[in-house]
């Protein structure tokens, strides 16, 4: 595999380098003082509606969403340079939409009206997605997964209890992964879910405190 950036995307790594000179690094003291007062390194509601408009203004939105959504379907190896350049600073900013996770997922298996549900609006950077695999004791490996989801009529009811889920507070769906059959398992007895945050059942517990002052 060819690692070298093309020309188009060694200038949209310069932009999003322009984008953490600019607008993040200003940040840094206030971020490090909420660290210092054990708050965490967040960015505030008002920072954060700052930086979604100038990133938006600068072209750095939907990076990752198929372009036939209206995203850039920028190559991995372009991401690569966008998101080295986004983690060489403690203001920690996720250019909207929020990550690949229906990149990689949605677009793949999803049927028109999962698209036009789910995949437009987060390419126009509407929704805030979250993806939920990992279980106490299923962590690196998941087929040791024990969430399960059962037919009923028209529909699915899945038991069980994820953690370490990125956004599972903000999100408003999460691409859930559970058992549909047990005794296939890994081969070939799991599914992905399309779970919205209003589903009756869906709770969040808390929020785990990582190194760096950052939650999961
Ligand atoms: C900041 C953060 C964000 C995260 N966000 C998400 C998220 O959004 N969604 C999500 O689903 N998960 C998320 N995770 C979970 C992450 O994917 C898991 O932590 C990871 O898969 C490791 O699981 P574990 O910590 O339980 O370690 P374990 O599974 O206990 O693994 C510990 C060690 O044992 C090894 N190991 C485990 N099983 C095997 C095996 N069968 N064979 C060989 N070696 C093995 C592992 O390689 C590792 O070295 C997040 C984790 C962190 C820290």
């Amino acid at each position: 595999m060819d690692f070298e950036l093309a020309e188009e995307h060694r200038m949209l790594a310069d932009l999003v380098q322009r984008f953490v000179r600019d607008e993040l690094l200003p940040l840094e003291p206030a971020v490090m003082e909420r660290e210092a007062k054990g708050e965490g390194s967040y960015l505030t509601a008002d920072e954060r509606e700052k930086l979604d408009r100038v990133s938006r203004d600068m072209g750095l939105w939907s990076l990752d969403a198929p372009e036939d959504v209206g995203g850039m379907g920028m190559p991995h190896v372009a991401l690569v340079a966008v998101n080295e350049a986004l983690g060489s600073t403690v203001a920690s900013y996720t250019l909207p939409p929020d990550s690949p996770n229906l990149q990689m997922l949605i677009a793949a298996v999803s049927n028109e009206q999962q698209r036009e549900a789910y995949l437009e609006p987060y390419a126009r950077g509407e929704t805030i997605s979250a993806i939920g695999i990992s279980e106490p004791g299923a962590g690196a490996d998941p087929s040791g997964m024990k969430t399960r989801a059962v037919r009923d009529g028209d529909d699915w009811v899945i038991n069980g209890r994820k953690i370490w889920i990125t956004r599972a507070e903000e999100c408003d769906f999460t691409i859930l992964m559970a058992l549909t059959d047990p005794e296939k398992a890994a081969s070939g007895g799991m599914s992905a879910f399309l779970v919205d945050r209003d589903t009756p059942g869906f709770n969040v517990l808390r929020r785990i405190p990582m190194l760096g002052g950052e939650f999961t």
